[in-house]
């Protein structure tokens, strides 16, 4: 009778200890001591309330790398052994060594053609004497082809809600059709493959297209590039180039 009644006093201050914590916890969480005190409540809805986020489960149950990191570990040791063993080394394998993949070479100047048959049409349909009306929305990106755009109000742009999710119509152009997005022209796309931020003014930018076509081998007047006629050299990680004359230049990537 005795042990009982010491067994239920011990179990009824556990009960208390904890309730306390949690209301100390729901007192920190949403700034009020309104919840002390209402204990009933917070019994009841304990369960459900100061459920803990789970925690990360045991090394193996964990979600593994794609590659295991021992295996990537290995690799980059055997890498730098090798760069250590032969640290000059010629790049076999166009592009990255600089020259260029002779089956590409084709298949980018059909890709500028076609982009370029693509424009001169565009411009008859959008911007000829007869031409069809293109309407593109001020401020958002819903385009609309015909003489009035719709009133279909799913406008997401700025204050839509003053304008009840309408759209604004203004006349759109060849680019609100067919978007190409812009990019800056490398000359030396091994050498120097990086544009940094100072030189952002310095540096012409062209359609991504263009750039493509021109980096697989398309030549054009307005866009200069290097070519090469051997491959570049990796030395301890550093690109270097022989050019034909015998002249040496070391690039830092
Ligand atoms: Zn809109």
């Amino acid at each position: 009778m005795l042990l009982g009644r010491i067994f239920m006093q011990h179990i009824s201050c556990i009960r208390r200890t904890q309730l306390s914590y949690l209301q100390i916890r729901l007192s920190c969480r949403f700034g009020s001591t309104s919840a002390i005190g209402n204990e009933a409540k917070v019994d009841s809805e304990e369960d459900f309330a100061y459920a803990d986020v789970p925690r990360p489960g045991p090394k193996w149950q964990r979600k593994p790398y794609p590659t295991p990191m021992k295996v990537l570990i290995r690799r980059a040791k055997r890498e730098k052994k090798a760069r250590q063993e032969n640290p000059c080394r010629v790049l076999e394998h166009a592009p990255e060594n600089g020259l260029l993949v002779p089956d590409l070479i084709e298949v980018a100047h059909q890709v500028y053609n076609a982009r370029e048959s693509l424009r001169q049409g565009l411009l008859k349909l959008v911007d000829g004497e007869e031409a069809i009306p293109v309407k593109k929305c001020r401020f958002c990106s819903e385009v609309h082809i015909g003489q009035l755009g719709h009133e279909i109000r799913s406008c997401e742009g700025p204050k839509c809600g003053s304008r009840s999710s309408n759209h604004v119509w203004r006349r759109g152009g060849i680019s609100d059709v067919v978007g190409f997005p812009y990019c800056y022209h490398l000359y030396d796309r091994v050498g120097k493959p990086r544009v940094g931020h100072k030189e952002r003014f310095g540096v012409k930018r062209l359609p991504a297209i263009v750039e493509l076509c021109i980096q697989a081998g398309l030549d054009l007047e307005d866009y200069p590039t290097k070519r090469r006629t051997k491959p570049v050299y990796s030395i301890e990680g550093r690109i270097v180039d022989f050019e034909p004359g015998g002249q040496k230049c070391i690039y830092r990537k």
